[in-house]
């Protein structure tokens, strides 16, 4: 199993994430990607998968932090991509929903920053990670915009994936693969959201899912009061296969095998 997305480059692993990684693997988790949210984290993602050879780095900056770069951030972010275990450009995207530390970032500024990723994708030909939350049909607005820049084979994948089923045939239909999380266990409908994620996950082909933990968020039931873990994205995959009816074997060597894909895992160090 490879967790596509976490944050073990944040504060809250820095204590004890040899710890962690060491408890993943135990439990099955053998390759881990850490996604930056702004400078600083992706720099912090990239050491880490320097110091251990199963981890990965996906580099960028998030939407909520579009409205605090500084300049020559891109020009940061494009030194990084020529580390050799960055495997992608994210998480990038936009984000509508209005949080209560800062509100919703100006949507000028959150696409000006994810416009400047895809093309930094683009230049450095990796894959997307994106982060969506409220704003699917934006999002599929800018990259058919942006079509020709997308990467040729698999464009990227969409992190934490929520929305309609719209929006999912948008995205599967552009080549994505969808990501799904801890949260995916939970019962009822996240705020502000329509549609049950059990739901999009039954209507995702099995060749086009990937498991995350986004940890330290969205721990899987029953550790949703918990820091969430790499090791943790077994249970979510075990949850998705019951709904999908396959075996957690097939369904977690085929996940895996999406993963490798997106991420052409196997042409790296
Ligand atoms: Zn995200
Ligand atoms: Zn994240």
């Amino acid at each position: 199993m490879v967790d596509v997305h976490c944050h073990l480059n944040f504060k809250s692993f820095s204590e004890d994430y040899d710890e962690i990684i060491k408890r993943a693997e135990k439990a099955g988790v053998t390759t881990i990607i850490n996604t930056g949210t702004q400078i600083s984290s992706s720099t912090r993602a990239v050491e880490l998968a320097s110091e251990y050879e199963n981890l990965y780095a996906i580099v960028g900056v998030h939407p909520h932090h579009a409205d605090k770069l500084e300049d020559g951030w891109i020009e940061e972010l494009e030194k990084l991509t020529k580390q050799p275990k960055v495997v992608g450009i994210g998480e990038c995207g936009m984000d509508f929903y209005a949080y209560a530390s800062n509100g919703i970032v100006d949507p000028k500024l959150q696409t000006e920053a994810f416009e400047a990723q895809i093309e930094l994708a683009h230049r450095a030909d990796l894959p997307l990670q994106i982060h969506n939350r409220q704003a699917g049909k934006k999002v599929i607005e800018i990259l058919k915009h942006h079509k020709n820049s997308l990467k040729t084979g698999i464009p990227g994948m969409f992190h934490c994936f929520a929305g309609n089923f719209d929006f999912l045939d948008a995205a599967l239909d552009l080549g994505f693969y969808i990501g799904f999380d801890g949260n995916t266990t939970y019962d009822g409908l996240a705020k502000e959201e329509d549609t049950d994620l059990k739901d999009i996950a039954r209507r995702t082909p099995l060749e086009r899912i990937v498991i995350e933990t986004d940890s330290p968020y969205l721990p899987p039931e029953p550790h949703r009061r918990s820091r969430n873990e790499p090791s943790y994205a077994i249970i979510t995959a075990e949850f998705i296969a019951q709904l999908k009816n396959v075996s957690f074997e097939d369904f977690d060597l085929v996940t895996t095998e999406n993963a490798r894909a997106i991420f052409q895992l196997d042409a790296r160090p």
